[in-house]
C-alpha cells in the first residue's frame, strides 16, 4: 500500500519547480500512469538535471533547432509516450503533435492495456486526435524482445522520424537499424538514447518541449533547403561533448569553492 502524504509546497521554497514535478510524477504513479520504476527514471534526470544547473544550456538549443527542422522536414513523425512523458508534459505533447500533424504513439517498456489506455485518456483529455499503441500494436521492431517491440503500424512502424523522451537505450538502437532518424530528449548525455540517436536533446522535457513547440511553428515557415542546410551544420557527437564539457568544468569550478 502506497500512503501518501500531500503537503501545500510554499513557493519560497528552493527546490518549488522540482518538488512539483516530483508530486505530479506520484499523483501519475497513483493513478496508474507511471510506474515505480519511473519514479527512480526521473530521479536519475533529477541528478542530471542538477549537474547542468536546472537550465536549458546551448548545447540543448542547438539540439532543439536541429529536432525542429528535421520534424517539420519529416514526412511521417511520430511521437512516443510513455508513463512519464504523459505525467509531466501531456499539453505540450499534444501541442507538438497537432502542429506536425503527427500522431502519439503509446510506447511502453512496463506494458499493459490499462496503463496504456489510462495515458491516452490523458493525451485526449489535452485535445489530442491519434493516439495509437493501445490496441493495435500488430507491427514488430526487429531485434527487440519486450514489449516495446510492438508497435502500430499507424505510428512508430511506418514514421521516417521518431521523437522519444525518456527511454531506454536499445529501442534507439533498434529504430536506428530500421532507418529512422531518432530524435531523443534525455537529460543524461551518456545514457544509450543519448548516444544513439541522431538528434539529442539533452534538457529537461518540461523545459524542452515548450522550446520545440516554439521552434517548429517558427520553422514551419521556413523553405526546406533552408531547414536542410540548417541539418547540414549539425553534428550530435559534438553536441554530446559539449553537454559532457559543460558538467565536467561546472563541476570543477564548484570543487574549487572548497580549497
Ligand atoms: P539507456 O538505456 O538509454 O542507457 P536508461 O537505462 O538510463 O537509458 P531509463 O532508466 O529508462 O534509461 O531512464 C530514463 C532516462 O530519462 C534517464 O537517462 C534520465 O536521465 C532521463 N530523464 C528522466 N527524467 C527526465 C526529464 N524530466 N527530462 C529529460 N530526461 C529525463
Amino acid at each position: 500500500m502506497v500512503i501518501r502524504v500531500k503537503v501545500n509546497i510554499p513557493r519560497s521554497h528552493p527546490r518549488y519547480e522540482s518538488l512539483l514535478l516530483r508530486e505530479k510524477i506520484v499523483d501519475a504513479m497513483i493513478e496508474g500512469v507511471v510506474v515505480p520504476e519511473g519514479l527512480i527514471a526521473h530521479g536519475r534526470g533529477e541528478c542530471f538535471d542538477y549537474l547542468i544547473g536546472e537550465k536549458t544550456r546551448d548545447f540543448a538549443i542547438k539540439a532543439i533547432n536541429a529536432a525542429a527542422a528535421r520534424l517539420v522536414l519529416a514526412s511521417y513523425p511520430v511521437i512516443s509516450v510513455n508513463g512519464n512523458t504523459a505525467a509531466l508534459v501531456a499539453d505540450k505533447i499534444v501541442e507538438l503533435a497537432h502542429e506536425l500533424n503527427a500522431p502519439l504513439e503509446v510506447n511502453l517498456f512496463y506494458y499493459t492495456r490499462k496503463r496504456a489506455e489510462a495515458i491516452k485518456k490523458i493525451l485526449e483529455k489535452y485535445g489530442a486526435d491519434l493516439v495509437v499503441g493501445v490496441d493495435d500494436r500488430s507491427k514488430e521492431i526487429k531485434g527487440l524482445e519486450h514489449e516495446r517491440g510492438k508497435v502500430s503500424p499507424r505510428g512508430i512502424y511506418r514514421a521516417d522520424v521518431v521523437l522519444v523522451a525518456l527511454e531506454d537505450g536499445d529501442r534507439t538502437e533498434a529504430l536506428r537499424r530500421m532507418g529512422k532518424t531518432v530524435i531523443a530528449i534525455d537529460l543524461n548525455p551518456l545514457s544509450r538514447t543519448a548516444r544513439k540517436a541522431n538528434i539529442t536533446i539533452v534538457d529537461n522535457i518540461v523545459r524542452a518541449l515548450p522550446l520545440l513547440v516554439e521552434r517548429v511553428k517558427t520553422y514551419k515557415k521556413k523553405s526546406r533547403e533552408e531547414l536542410a542546410r540548417l541539418l547540414d551544420f549539425y553534428n550530435n557527437e559534438e553536441v554530446l561533448r559539449e553537454a559532457i564539457a559543460y558538467i565536467a568544468r561546472r563541476l570543477t569550478k564548484l570543487s574549487r569553492e572548497y580549497k
